[in-house]
C-alpha cells in the first residue's frame, strides 16, 4: 500500500506549490500528474505567452525607436525564433519546477488518478491512500457550440502556442484576458487581428474606466474590436475561415486565415472520477468552503478547478489555506483581495473592487484618479497612455477599496495597493510612503 499524509493530484502552481510547502513542514506527498508539472500556467498559458508579450515589446520598441534618436531599419519577426525561445524559457522553468519535486518527502507520480474510494486513488492500477487529497486539477478552455468551430484552423490558446507560422489574419473570439493579450502579441507581429466579443465593454469583469480606455489604445494600435457581436458560425469559403456574427440584428462577417476561441475556460471535471465519493459541484466547479474543503472533509479542491478567478496566484493562496487547515495553523490571507493583470500594452491591473461594484454594493466611496503623462519616467519612456485609479471608503477611515490601472508595468505596480490592503491600510499611510523618484511608482501620489 502506498500511503502518505497527502496525496495531491495535479502538479500545476498551485499543486506544486502546496507540495513544497507541505515538504517543507515534513509531511509526505504524492503528487499526481498526467501531463508536465507546472500545469497549464508553466506549459500552455501565463509563461509561454509572457514570453511571446516580451517579444512583441522588443518588436514594438524598436519600431518606435525613432522617437528616441535611434536609427532602426525596421524589423521583421522571425517567428521560428520566437517560439523557439518561448519553448527555451519554459523548458528552464519546468526543468526547475521538476527538480523542486525532486525533494526526498515528495514522490512524483505521472499518469491520471481516478478515485477508488474517499480517501484512495488509483494510477494506473495503482492504488494511492492518504487521510488528505488536495484536488488541484485545473481548467480546460470552453468552445461554445457554433457551428464551424471544429475546423482545424478554429483553435484555442493551447493550439496558437504551438503554430508554426503566423496567419495573415486572426479573428479573436472573446474580448477577456486571453483574447486581448493575443491581440496584442500577434498585432505586433504584423498579423491582422479583429476582436469579437459579445458584451458592450472589453474586459467586462474590469472597471469600466480602464476597459473604455484599454479599448482605445488597442484599436489605435491598429486591432480591431467589435463590442457586442454574438458569434453565429464559422464557414470555411474561397477566402479562408468567414466568421459570421449579430451584430444588434444585422449579420456582418469577418475573413480571416485562424480563429482564436477565448471564451472563458472551465473546470476541468472529468479529469477524475468522483463517482459516488460524495463531492458535490456547483455551477463553476467544485464546491469548496473557506478553508478549501470540499463536502467531504478530508478532500480540497484548489485553483481552476474550484472555477474562481482562474488565477495561478490565487490557486497557489488556496493551496496554502487547505494545507494550513490539514496542519491546524490558522490562515488569515483575504481571497477578495485578488490581484489581477493583463499583459496588453499597454498593461491593465486591478485588485479589490471596481467603481461599478461600489455603486451595486451601495458603499460610499471617493475617486481619486492620476495619469501616467504626468509622471516623469512615463513621459521618459513614452508611454503616457493610462490611469490610475484608487476608490478609497467615504469616511474617517480611508479603506482603500479598490484600485485600477492601466499604463507601462501596471502588472508589477499593483503589488503596492495589494500589500497596502492586505495590511489593512489607510489611504494615508500610502501617502506618507516615500517613493524614489523618477520612477512610475509616483502615479500613486
Ligand atoms: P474571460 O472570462 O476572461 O473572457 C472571456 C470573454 O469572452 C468575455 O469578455 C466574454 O464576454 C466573452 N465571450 C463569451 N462568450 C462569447 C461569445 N460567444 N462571443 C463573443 N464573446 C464571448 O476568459 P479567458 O480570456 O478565456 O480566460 C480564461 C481564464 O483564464 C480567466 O478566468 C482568466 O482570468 C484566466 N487568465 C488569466 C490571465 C492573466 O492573469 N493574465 C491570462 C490568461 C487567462
Amino acid at each position: 500500500m502506498n500511503r502518505t499524509d497527502i496525496i495531491i493530484v495535479g502538479a500545476g502552481p498551485g499543486g506544486y506549490e502546496t507540495a513544497l510547502l507541505a515538504a517543507g513542514r515534513g509531511k509526505t506527498v504524492t503528487i499526481i500528474e498526467s501531463g508536465h508539472v507546472g500545469g497549464t500556467c508553466l506549459n500552455e498559458g501565463c509563461i509561454p505567452t509572457k514570453s511571446l508579450c516580451r517579444s512583441a515589446e522588443i518588436i514594438r520598441e524598436i519600431g518606435e525607436s525613432g522617437t528616441f534618436g535611434v536609427m532602426a531599419d525596421g524589423c521583421k519577426v522571425d517567428f521560428h525564433a520566437v517560439m523557439e525561445r518561448k519553448n527555451a524559457v519554459v523548458e528552464q522553468l519546468r526543468g526547475g519546477v521538476e527538480a523542486l519535486l525532486g525533494h526526498k518527502l515528495i514522490s512524483l507520480v505521472r499518469g491520471r488518478a481516478t478515485f477508488k474510494s474517499a480517501d484512495t486513488v488509483s494510477v494506473d492500477g495503482v492504488e494511492y491512500t492518504s487521510s488528505d487529497i488536495i484536488i488541484a486539477t485545473g481548467s480546460k478552455a470552453f468552445v461554445p457550440d457554433v457551428p464551424g468551430t471544429d475546423d482545424p484552423d478554429v483553435i484555442t490558446s493551447r493550439e496558437l502556442l504551438s503554430m508554426g507560422s503566423l496567419p495573415e489574419r486572426l479573428c479573436i473570439i472573446g474580448a477577456g484576458v486571453i483574447g486581448l493579450e493575443f491581440a496584442s502579441v500577434m498585432s505586433a507581429f504584423g498579423v491582422q487581428v479583429t476582436v469579437l466579443e459579445s458584451c458592450r465593454e472589453i474586459l467586462p469583469r474590469f472597471d469600466q474606466d480602464i476597459s473604455k480606455r484599454l479599448k482605445q489604445c488597442l484599436s489605435r494600435s491598429g486591432i480591431a474590436i467589435v463590442n457586442q457581436a454574438v458569434v453565429q458560425a464559422v464557414e470555411r469559403g474561397a477566402d479562408g475561415l468567414e466568421v459570421k456574427y449579430d451584430l444588434k440584428g444585422r449579420t456582418e462577417s469577418v475573413f480571416a486565415d485562424k480563429v482564436l476561441v477565448a471564451v472563458g475556460r472551465r473546470a476541468d471535471l472529468q479529469a477524475m472520477n468522483f463517482g459516488d465519493i460524495g463531492v458535490r459541484m456547483t455551477g463553476k466547479g467544485i464546491e469548496t468552503d473557506a478553508d478549501m474543503q470540499t463536502s467531504v472533509p478530508h478532500i480540497y479542491a484548489i485553483g481552476d478547478v474550484v472555477g474562481g478567478y482562474m488565477l495561478a496566484h490565487e490557486a497557489v493562496a488556496q493551496g496554502k489555506k487547505a494545507l494550513d487547515h490539514i496542519c491546524g495553523i490558522r490562515n488569515d490571507i483575504d481571497l477578495s483581495i485578488m490581484p489581477a493583470a493583463v499583459f496588453t500594452s499597454p498593461e491593465a491591473a486591478c485588485v479589490g473592487l471596481t467603481e461599478q461594484q461600489c455603486k451595486e454594493q451601495e458603499i460610499p466611496y471617493v475617486c481619486r484618479k492620476t495619469f501616467f503623462r504626468s509622471n516623469g519616467k512615463a513621459v521618459c519612456m513614452d508611454q503616457t497612455d493610462g490611469l490610475c485609479k484608487l476608490l478609497v471608503s467615504r469616511d474617517s477611515q480611508e479603506r482603500i477599496l479598490g484600485c485600477h490601472l492601466m499604463g507601462p508595468h501596471a502588472s508589477d505596480l499593483i503589488q503596492e495597493i495589494t500589500a497596502l490592503m492586505s495590511c489593512g491600510a489607510p489611504l494615508h499611510r500610502l501617502e506618507s510612503i516615500i517613493h524614489p523618484h523618477p520612477t512610475l511608482s509616483e502615479v500613486y501620489l
